[in-house]
């Protein structure tokens, strides 16, 4: 066996769980990555991704110098075509740009997306930046378009938005529900806790789900609701539960408001009522609801199937009302917990990339709060208005409210909702800098590309899905002249600073992430208590973790909650998603495969692509006989929006009526077809949810496809569980 020069102890760059990784390098190479057995929150346990996926690192396509565009003035849809430059003559470049425009049109002209697979620290100087040298709080990420309805939901009822209870309390559950979320292929090593707790502890689990995924297996109850009915499926078990007084009066009374005006609105929501609505039986809803209501301790796991809803809030307050009026809420084992997608999606929000709050949701529209912050930095004058969220600065691209936009790390041009309407707004926009590993949809339209380096060749810290903040560790030299994203931002920021005639700066003169970290713990009382040095010996934190001598908290509520009481919101469970109808007869839903991640940026130039290289679109076996279709056929699919084509995969995954398409592939973006209507509250658009049609198509002469690998047949197996 090969003996490793070094092993580097780092934190996966793919999802939520934030599994720990030893990287084995040799002669400058990661050739082999293992877990710790004994560090949580993986236990030495990893998934495909983070065992085999991190090969993208060394792949030939990163880009190893900055580059400025130079076809400049045709469109930015073009063909770019790019020359080398400096970095002084790149970030020259680009402060000059910008400082122009915010002078031309005001500093909230300029906007930024944040970067939910960056570290903390880059986060951190991100939105500095932003907010402190233009006073625009226009700073989102891709939060927005997978957990926002949770977030506000929580906010709302709660004054927090983080998973309330820890990964560690798995294994011991008594009842829980998996709702929304696909936890085998989102979340691999979270599932299997989960299904541990199945097993060896006799768990009783309770799938919410229209699709079949793996944990039905486990399940001792499968709710299998019409997509989009999930309101009205928690609102009857919340009708349930107060019917047959199964709820926790103690609860309510101490540490609640608005139960009464609550209830009153459940009066009509029988469990007959959402049979009618959902398709679940009223008899299943009942059981359902007195498992979850009389269970010792339980909790709800959910994913981006409640929040990413024109109704994704009041999914997710329904779920909140259910169980605080049932206590389930401030113990071990119970909880709310939404199961957070990227790597560094939680510490990236933490971090103060979204538009209203600077670090752990602190606002910017409280005065103490703007008042701390803009001392420590300074004395710049900070915006006191929150700023615009992703969605509404793609439309603000197309008013001419933004016109420069800051991306560092994301690619809207694959996660927007409806591709060609962000395409419009980013052809829009005045002046684009992407700033990342490698030039995506989005790089292609840029003016500018700053390199930025990996996980792997940095320093910082992740924050994983249940407020565990880790740290990642350099490994490798930076590939190429590439830099870490919190060295290009600081230097750029300073050469704004300069340039905008600031006596006074901001403090964009770090030179280690731990002093960004430092001054982050410095602003932010709940993170207080953790180090770089605890985090070593610790190996991670859960915040708030308020002092060094505070053990962090794994779970959350057990006093009291961030807003004092609890708060009931009443709820709607109307559909105003675009549902099928006589020229658009299938539902389509969008989702993840276990094999790739997000807009496949790192999976898709790693050895997971060979396991799984094409999209697909899945059919249930009655579709596709109507359609004539087979597993492999071509089709296109379109929608009022766009239209894609790719092949079928016929399983019994989804109900009859209900097609899923991965949202990986840039070549069959499943985004051409989703629509942007959004929910009013949380902005997120609707990407469960709208109405396509499925038509036999001819193979794309670039495109030949091959033999449909092993991994993706194995839904051949769930077509036979559909049809007898
Ligand atoms: Fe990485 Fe998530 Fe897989 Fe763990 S479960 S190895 S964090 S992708």
């Amino acid at each position: 066996m090969l003996e490793a020069d070094k092993t580097v102890l780092s934190t996966c760059p793919f999802c939520g769980v934030g599994c720990q990784v030893n990287l084995h390098l040799k002669d400058g190479t990661i050739y082999r990555v293992d877990a710790p057995f004994d560090m949580a929150p993986n236990y030495g346990m990893l998934c495909v991704k983070g065992r085999f996926g991190t090969d993208y690192v060394m792949h030939p396509s990163r880009v190893k110098n900055p580059m400025i565009r130079v076809n400049r003035d045709g469109p930015r849809s073009a063909p770019p075509q790019w020359r080398e430059a400096t970095w002084d003559e790149a970030l020259d470049f680009v402060a000059n740009n910008l400082v122009r425009i915010a002078q031309e049109h005001g500093g909230e002209s300029v906007a930024a997306f944040a970067c939910a697979k960056a570290t903390n620290e880059d986060n951190y100087v991100l939105q500095k930046f932003i907010r402190s040298c233009f006073r625009s709080n226009n700073v989102d990420h891709c939060s927005r378009l997978c957990h926002s309805g949770s977030v506000t939901a929580l906010q709302l009822s709660l004054g927090t938005s983080a998973m309330s209870n820890s990964i560690a309390e798995m294994e011991h559950l008594d009842t829980f529900i998996v709702t929304g979320s696909n936890t085998t292929e989102t979340h691999p090593v979270i599932s299997n806790f989960l299904k541990r707790a199945v097993r060896k502890n006799g768990a009783k689990l309770i799938v919410v789900d229209p699709r079949k995924i793996e944990m039905t297996d486990f399940a001792t109850l499968w709710l299998r609701q019409n997509p989009g009915s999930d309101v009205a499926l928690w609102q009857a078990m919340a009708h349930v539960v107060v019917k047959e007084h199964l709820y926790n009066e103690e609860f309510i009374i101490a540490r609640t408001e608005g139960f009464d005006s609550y209830i009153e609105s459940l009066e009509d929501c029988t469990p007959e009522w959402a049979e009618e609505i959902t398709g679940v039986p009223a008899e299943d809803i009942r059981q359902a609801a007195r498992m979850y209501a009389t269970a010792k301790s339980a909790a709800v796991y959910w994913g981006m199937g409640i929040s990413q809803s024109v109704h994704g809030t009041d999914k997710a307050l329904a779920i909140t009302n259910l169980a605080m009026m049932c206590g389930q809420l401030g113990r071990p084992g119970t909880g709310l917990n939404p199961l957070r997608g990227q790597n560094n999606v939680q510490g990236c929000s933490d971090s103060g990339g979204l538009p209203p709050f600077l670090t752990a949701y602190q606002r910017v529209d409280n005065p103490e709060v703007l008042h701390r912050f803009a001392s420590d930095w300074g004395g710049v004058d900070l915006n006191p208005v929150p700023g615009l969220t992703v969605t509404e600065i793609m439309d603000g691209a197309l008013t001419g409210h933004i016109r420069a936009m800051f991306i560092m790390g994301e690619d809207p041009m694959t996660s927007e909702p409806y591709l060609e309407h962000a395409r419009h707004a980013m052809e829009a926009l005045e002046f684009v800098v992407c700033q990342d590993i490698f030039i995506n949809g989005s790089g292609e339209m840029a003016d500018v590309i700053l390199p930025s380096t990996s996980f792997a060749e940095k320093d910082g810290t992740f924050t994983n899905s249940d407020r565990r903040v880790q740290r990642v560790r350099t490994a490798l030299a930076p590939i190429g002249d590439s830099r870490p994203d919190w060295q290009i931002v600081c230097d750029l920021a300073l050469r704004v600073e300069a340039r905008l005639g600031v006596t006074q700066s901001a403090g964009f003169a770090f030179s280690h992430p731990s002093e960004i970290w430092e001054e982050m713990r410095r602003l932010t009382p709940d993170f207080g208590g953790i180090t770089y040095e605890r985090l070593d010996r610790e190996g991670g934190v859960h915040w708030p973790c308020p002092s060094l001598d505070h053990p962090g908290t794994p779970y959350l509520f057990s006093e009291t909650f961030p807003r004092g009481r609890g708060k009931f919101w009443e709820v709607d469970s109307g559909f105003d998603s675009e549902m099928p109808d006589e020229d658009y007869p299938l539902a389509l839903t969008t989702g993840r495969v276990l094999y790739h991640w997000h807009g496949g940026a790192m999976s898709r130039r790693s050895n997971l692509e060979v396991i799984w290289p094409e999209a697909t679109v899945e059919m249930h076996p009655e579709d596709a006989d109507q359609l004539d279709l087979v597993t492999g056929d071509w089709v296109k699919v379109s929608s009022r929006r766009g239209e894609i084509t790719l092949r079928v995969l016929v399983t019994g995954r989804s109900p009859a009526g209900t097609v899923f398409i991965p949202f990986h592939f840039a070549e069959a973006a499943a985004n051409e077809l989703t629509t942007n209507m959004v929910d009013p509250r949380a902005k997120i658009p609707d990407y469960k949810l709208c109405a396509v049609r499925v038509e036999k198509a001819e193979a794309p002469p670039d495109r030949p496809g091959r033999e449909i690998p092993l991994t993706q047949r194995g839904a051949i197996k769930d077509r036979a569980v559909q049809i007898h």
